[in-house]
């Protein structure tokens, strides 16, 4: 009998709240009013998910750590636009 010594383990953390290095960080600056926070955040593909890299010309989420609110963004060769919200409540 052989011990199972080479057993792979994966490495791959999904510890939330962590910056990767893995992950790119846009400089920001919180669109909702009477907040103002500015900083460094890794966007999200789908609003409150978990921190992606986003490929240009795509559509991300930031969420604010200050206010705690979402808001939609394009990301262009490594530029943030917000996109203008378009919902309408909910
Ligand atoms: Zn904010």
């Amino acid at each position: 009998m052989r011990n199972a010594a080479g057993r792979d383990v994966l490495s791959a953390t999904n510890n939330l709240g962590k910056d990767s290095p893995m992950l790119s960080s846009y400089p920001v600056a919180c669109p909702h009013e009477k907040c103002g926070w500015t900083g460094g955040l890794v966007p999200s593909i789908v609003r409150g998910g978990p921190d992606a890299e986003i490929a240009s010309m795509q559509r991300a989420w930031f969420r604010c750590p200050s206010c705690q609110r979402d808001w939609e963004v394009r990301i262009t060769n490594d530029r943030v636009t917000v996109m203008p919200a378009i919902e309408q409540g909910g």
